[in-house]
């Protein structure tokens, strides 16, 4: 697991979410810990780095 570190585009919080390296690609929706709003959330995963983050307001 990886904590990464981003923007939440609601609140314009800086908020980090764990992120399991193990799996290539993901695509999920989790909630900001500040402002609970839905997130889009998705990356890839390559050499065991976060390539590709994304967090974009849920239905966007
Ligand atoms: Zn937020």
């Amino acid at each position: 697991m990886s904590e990464h570190f981003f923007t939440c585009p609601y609140c314009w919080e800086t908020i980090s979410m764990l992120l399991d390296l193990s799996v290539e690609a993901q695509r999920y929706v989790e909630d900001c810990e500040v402002c609970c709003n839905p997130l889009q959330i998705s990356y890839q995963v390559e050499a065991d780095e976060v390539v590709d983050f994304g967090a974009a307001p849920l239905g966007q």
